[in-house]
């Protein structure tokens, strides 16, 4: 009866291995001879941190060929064997390890109290991709009344109307209501 279960069990979970397999995207993997190459002496634009702002400034400024940028990461790569960050579901489990520089607060004054020590826990991305890389994709476009509000103050560019467009490049929303909304 134990090994009938046994058996079971180890078929139902090769059946989901298979079937997983053949509907999750194919896995990527560091391009080959990555690690080999020199670093120059010298770069046009050097870019401290691949996180998300770093990534992007590289990338743009990478598309002027004539450019040379160097992209520098503390972290390793989002693409190692065991990495996880390509599942988004598990993004809690990089809390606290190796992709997380696993900063504190100070002892706060005034808030806090139920921690040890009244110290937050501040997680930060330490890997390629940064803080995007460990965090839980949720994404909103923020609030039209904010935007509008800069742009009175004098932040001339920065009205909703203006940031809209931007929102709309990085989402790939198939939800028309959502994705012709223009809040
Ligand atoms: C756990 C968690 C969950 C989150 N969830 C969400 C979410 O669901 N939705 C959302 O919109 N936002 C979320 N965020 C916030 C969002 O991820 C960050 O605001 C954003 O990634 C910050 O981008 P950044 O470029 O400023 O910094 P980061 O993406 O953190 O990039 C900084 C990079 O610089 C590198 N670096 C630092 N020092 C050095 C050095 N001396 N030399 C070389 N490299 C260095 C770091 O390793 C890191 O890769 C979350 C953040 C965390 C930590």
């Amino acid at each position: 009866m134990f090994f009938a279960e046994v058996i079971v069990r180890n078929s139902a979970i090769a059946a989901l291995v298979y079937f997983l397999s053949m509907v999750l995207p194919e896995r990527k993997e560091d391009p080959p001879g990555i690690y080999e190459k020199h670093v120059q002496e010298m770069y046009d634009y050097i870019v401290v941190g691949a996180g998300s702002a770093g990534s992007i400034v590289a990338t743009r400024l990478s598309e002027d060929y004539e450019n040379s940028v160097l992209l520098l990461e503390a972290g390793k790569s989002d693409l190692e064997p065991d990495d996880v960050t390509q599942i988004p579901s598990l993004w809690y489990s990089l809390i606290g390890s190796e992709k997380d520089w696993g900063y504190h607060s100070v002892p706060q004054k005034y808030s806090h109290f139920a921690y040890k020590n009244e110290r937050s826990y501040i997680a930060q991305g330490k890997v390629l991709g940064g803080s995007s890389s460990i965090n839980s994709i949720n994404i909103l476009r923020g609030s039209r009344n904010n935007y509008d509000q800069w742009k009175q103050e004098g932040a001339f560019g920065w009205g909703y109307d203006d940031v809209l467009p931007y929102f709309r490049k990085l989402e790939n929303a198939t939800e028309t209501s959502y994705k012709d909304s223009c809040n």
